[in-house]
């Protein structure tokens, strides 16, 4: 790669994902000027180079091409590195302005007595003033992808396991409604309206709670569909390390696992409900049934004994 400062800068512009126009009007200066500056046609101004170090993250260091060239002067090892800016903070190589590098916060907890170093690797936010080597940042991020995948593996479990328990409690539900239905059935004596009203209610069950398990198992697909693109993300992470991506990825997939899962817990609680309503709605009717057919019946025999006791006053 071509070291120039040009180069460099026109390297953090894509990196940032910006035209050469963007960068201009973010700076407040003409695009043109800022292509001069690529092609190392002439140097940003000294405000300039503060605003674009603060822009890309690097030391303000990084755009003083004639302190460099001095230091640069006195080693070869350090030609073509620019000038020194310090050591990584994780594994005490030296870093140069030229370097790919990052920066960070060094942190120390203390857990059960054990003291545990904590390194982040911030690319677009300057946490503190450590240097950590292109190669830590990479190991850093790399843990910290390995964590978010963990954890999105255990969300993914716990909603697996949300649904089979859905499901399960579903089943239960129309198991319980099937109870109830045969035991009104049999208890009800055999007639066109318990054959009618037995079988109907069973049948609203069965599509009521046909419906609700597709919808589960629509949801299910969604979720699963859903990992999918998130591992695929973890998986395309560039090279270049860029922490911020995973961090993203994890927010969108923290909250919109939480959302699938209330509405795994909203879709349960709706389906017992349902359930358990149309059991006492079916109960009832039954009953209701039952006592007019008796009603009926009884009323039918006072009127046949009437008959009959009308008959035997004629018959004296
Ligand atoms: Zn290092």
């Amino acid at each position: 790669m071509n070291n120039s400062l040009g180069a460099h800068i026109a390297f953090y512009r894509k990196k940032k994902g910006l035209s050469e126009e963007e960068l201009g009007s973010l700076l407040s200066v003409s695009p043109d000027l800022v292509r001069d500056w690529e092609k190392d046609a002439r140097i940003p101004s000294p405000e300039c180079q503060n605003k674009l170090a603060q822009l890309f993250n690097v030391p303000s260091s990084f755009f003083h091409p004639e302190e460099s060239k001095e230091k640069t002067a006195i080693t070869e090892t350090t030609q073509n590195r620019g000038k020194f800016i310090g050591t990584c903070a994780r594994c005490g190589k030296s870093i140069y302005s030229f370097d790919a590098y990052g920066m960070g916060k060094v942190s120390t907890i203390v857990k059960h007595h054990k003291t545990r170093t904590i390194y982040e690797y911030e690319p677009d936010k300057q946490l503190g003033y450590d240097y950590f080597c292109a190669d830590c940042c990479r190991e850093i991020l790399s843990l910290k992808t390995v964590h978010a995948e963990h954890h999105v593996e255990k969300m993914e479990k716990r909603l697996r396991k949300a649904t089979t328990t859905s499901i399960i409690a579903a089943l239960i539900t129309w198991i319980v409604a099937l109870g109830f239905a045969v035991f009104a059935f049999f208890w009800f004596d055999r007639t066109f309206w318990s054959y009618l009203v037995a079988g109907c209610s069973f049948l609203l069950a069965y599509l009521v709670f046909s419906y609700l398990y597709t919808l589960l198992l629509k949801s299910d697909w969604i979720s699963d569909a859903f990992y999918a693109v998130m591992k695929a993300g973890f998986k395309t992470l560039p090279s270049k390390v860029q922490a911020e991506d995973a961090l993203g990825v994890l927010k969108t997939g923290f909250v919109k696992a939480i959302f699938l899962a209330v509405s795994y817990i909203v879709t349960t609680a709706l389906l017992i409900v349902m359930s358990v309503t149309l059991c006492f709605i079916s109960a009832f009717t039954w009953t209701t049934a039952r006592k007019h057919y008796l009603d009926r019946l009884s009323s039918q025999e006072a009127k046949a004994q009437e008959d009959k006791g009308e008959e035997n006053g004629k018959d004296r």
